[in-house]
């Protein structure tokens, strides 16, 4: 019984360090991509760019998409596309946080979308290794213990 508990948490303790390892690649790599986002404040009009690092440091975000698939030769896209998508910056324009529209945001999420997409199928099998290594130890020490 013990042994089930200790298992269970060592399984949920992995896990989330995968999903930790996942997010923090994922965003160190989406950095590097050096990606500009044009907005456009919702108060006063104006438009200027914000670079990707402090894309992600707003937490506060709007969107609407609409699932669209799409067929691009053999390969079946049903990625999201993004009618709206807005974020909260200091405006320029008006001197304070703003919710601004982001006007380039389908084209960012094509960009990251495949390097994202690898490193998710890389944590999910790093998380299922490690799951399998955890059951056959944790097989072997009941057959110890028991
Ligand atoms: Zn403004």
């Amino acid at each position: 019984m013990i042994v089930t508990i200790i298992g269970v948490s060592l399984l949920a303790i992995w896990g989330l360090t995968c999903i930790r390892l996942f997010y923090k690649r994922a965003r160190a790599k989406v950095i590097a991509s050096g990606f500009v986002f044009r907005v456009r404040c919702e108060h006063c009009g104006t438009e200027y760019d914000v670079p990707v690092e402090e894309f992600l440091k707003s937490n506060a975000m709007k969107s609407r998409s609409k699932a669209r698939t799409k067929l691009h030769g053999a390969v079946c896209d049903n990625s999201p596309v993004y009618s709206y998508a807005a974020k909260r910056f200091s405006c320029p324009g008006c001197q304070g946080k703003c919710w601004a529209q982001i006007l380039n945001y389908n084209e960012y999420q094509k960009e990251n979308r495949v390097a994202i997409i690898g490193y998710a199928l890389l944590m999910a099998f790093g998380f299922y290794l490690g799951a399998n290594i955890l059951a056959a130890v944790m097989r072997l020490v009941e057959r110890i213990a028991g």
